[in-house]
Order: C-alpha cells, then sequence, then structure tokens
C-alpha cells in the first residue's frame, strides 16, 4: 500500500499513518488552536478518516465547542502531551493531524488561512493563500 506519510508524538508512544493525501491542508489562527498548539496557529492536515491509522499507546482527549456551536475534539499524548489530532463534530469522515508532527513536516504547503481574525500581528501571511476571518467558506 503506497503511504502519504507518517508520524507521531514528541515522545514516539503515538504513531499515525496516512495512506492517502490529505484532501486540503491549511493554517488556523483561532484562539483554541493558539491555546491548544501553543503556537501562532494549528497547521491543519485534513484527511479521510478511512486514510488515517493510529498505533501505539493510549492518548487524551479533550473535547470543547467549537465556533460551530458542535464539539471539536483535540488529542494528545499522555506522556509527552503533544497534540496531534482534531476531529469536528461537523464533519465525522475527517480526521485533522497537526501538521507539524509529521516526519517530514515538508509534504505539503497549505493552501489557506481561517480565523484571520485572530491572527498574530507580527505575522505576514503569504499573498498566494485564501484568507477567512472565520471558518473556511467553498
Ligand atoms: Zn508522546
Ligand atoms: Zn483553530
Amino acid at each position: 500500500m503506497d503511504k502519504f506519510g507518517t508520524g507521531g508524538c514528541l515522545c514516539g508512544e503515538i504513531r499515525y499513518f496516512c495512506n492517502e493525501k490529505p484532501l486540503m491542508t491549511g493554517l488556523c489562527h483561532c484562539r483554541d488552536c493558539q491555546t491548544n498548539t501553543g503556537t501562532a496557529f494549528g497547521t491543519l492536515m485534513i484527511f479521510s478518516k478511512t486514510s488515517v491509522t493510529l498505533r501505539g499507546g493510549s492518548f487524551g482527549v479533550y473535547d470543547s465547542k467549537g465556533d460551530s456551536g458542535k464539539m471539536v475534539r483535540r488529542s494528545f499524548c499522555k506522556d509527552c502531551g503533544t497534540p496531534f489530532m482534531f476531529e469536528y463534530e461537523v464533519t465525522p469522515d475527517f480526521r485533522v493531524i497537526l501538521g507539524g508532527t509529521f516526519d517530514n513536516p515538508n509534504l505539503v504547503k497549505p493552501e489557506w488561512n481561517i480565523y484571520t481574525s485572530s491572527k498574530q500581528p507580527w505575522l505576514e501571511l503569504s499573498k498566494d493563500l485564501k484568507c477567512f476571518d472565520r471558518g473556511f467558506k467553498r
């Protein structure tokens, strides 16, 4: 089987395998992603759920309400605390992997920015990327 890429948490306890390319990739500048990742934005690589396999130890989850009013589940390694995956109740067929956790973090370029209304003011975004004040719109 062709593999798109592999990755995991800092301590190596959690490993994931992605068989297909992500459906899309973008950067989320919302306050929840900033807080959860401890940095300026989350790099969201959105996969169809069936193309992502998880292996390894047990991981923790944290559920909170997203901007849509539906739940967002954020998964993290219980040993080292690395956040590595989001799942959205609004899009149950997707698994979102945080791009920085890939073994090779340069597999794809982001295509868009969302929640730029809370973007850090010192961060300059590429002019080639679509930007949305809040959530993604087609
Ligand atoms: Zn870990
Ligand atoms: Zn976000």
